[in-house]
């Protein structure tokens, strides 16, 4: 059975950012069959690499230097490794369940998900995704808590258990937490693909100077939209593997999002390029392990 999340539109502006960062795997011997042959007439060597595309500098060693897809563009669509011509829909097995949705790490989502057009949700790829139940039970209450909310704030408030309108307290912990994790360092990283470092360079930048202040940090209605249905998505569709906890999943996307805004006021466009960075970077256990580096820390950056 499957079951969406929300309306999936999604509009490819082919920027090449799915190409980057993300471990493409080769889901049988046809593929890798075919990939071989497409490049040996590309001229690209060695195009697999433990069952993933190799990589060059965090770039598909088949992604032009104009960043579009060369198998894409010799063969099109349909001869593209079965990955690639799915995303940014991901699917999810939960029991005999499939779950569909759009990925908010796409970096084109956050400009085509209200108007892109309708993608359809057909036969897709999909990964098993086993939790606990009680995992199950706690990802059905944070699912619930996230639909009930109709800001970034108001979810973060509820998530934290904040009695104000806005969790400053909560944020002042997750400011000083997030520059501890060296995010201008893990960018210069040479595999780290050049599109997170373009969209998280203005965040890393912002943290070596001053951190917010008490107080609201506004982000425009769009933005603030974008962020709680990613929230969903990144809880619903599992996303953040490292550690299946959907109250972290959900903590650090919309922290991530304040922390985005906070980097580029008044800027939706490069608010959206980061947030999909974020929401790319906290499934990377480098992010994780260094923002949450101890079983306690995320009680800690909680309840101080
Ligand atoms: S094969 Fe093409 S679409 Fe797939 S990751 Fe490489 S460049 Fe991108």
């Amino acid at each position: 059975m499957v079951e969406t999340r929300g309306v999936l539109r999604h509009d490819c502006l082919m920027c090449g950012g799915s190409c980057q960062g993300v471990k493409v795997p080769l889901l049988n011997e046809g593929e890798l069959q075919r990939v071989a042959e497409q490049a040996v007439e590309l001229g690209v060597e060695e195009p697999v690499v433990d069952g993933v595309l190799r990589r060059v500098n965090g770039r598909c060693a088949f992604l032009g230097d104009d960043n579009l897809c060369r198998i894409h563009a010799k063969w099109g669509l349909l001869f593209k490794p079965t990955v690639c011509r799915q995303y940014p829909l991901v699917a999810t097995r939960v029991g005999d369940e499939t779950r569909v949705g759009l990925d908010p790490g796409c970096f084109t989502s956050v400009k085509t998900w209200k108007t892109g057009p309708l993608v359809p949700a057909g036969a897709l790829v999909s990964s098993r995704s086993g939790f606990p139940d009680a995992v199950v039970r706690m990802e059905a209450q944070v699912l619930g808590l996230l639909d009930v909310q109709d800001s970034v704030g108001g979810a973060l408030c509820a998530l934290t258990s904040a009695s104000s309108s806005w969790p400053d307290a909560f944020l002042g912990r997750w400011f000083v937490a997030l520059r501890g994790i060296g995010l201008h360092d893990l960018l210069a990283d040479p595999d780290t693909s050049p599109s997170l470092t373009n969209s998280l360079g203005g965040l890393a930048s912002a943290l070596r100077g001053e951190l917010p202040a008490s107080g609201p940090i506004v982000l425009s209605a769009q933005a603030d939209a974008f962020a709680l249905d990613a929230a969903q998505r990144m809880v619903w569709l599992r996303l953040v593997t490292q550690i299946p906890a959907p109250a972290v999943t959900a903590l650090l996307t919309l922290a991530g999002a304040v922390s985005c805004a906070w980097a580029h006021p008044n800027d939706d466009a490069a608010f959206g390029q980061a947030f999909a960075g974020w929401v790319r970077a906290i499934r990377s256990p480098s992010v994780l392990g260094r923002l949450l580096p101890t079983p306690t820390a995320l009680r800690d950056l909680i309840e101080g």
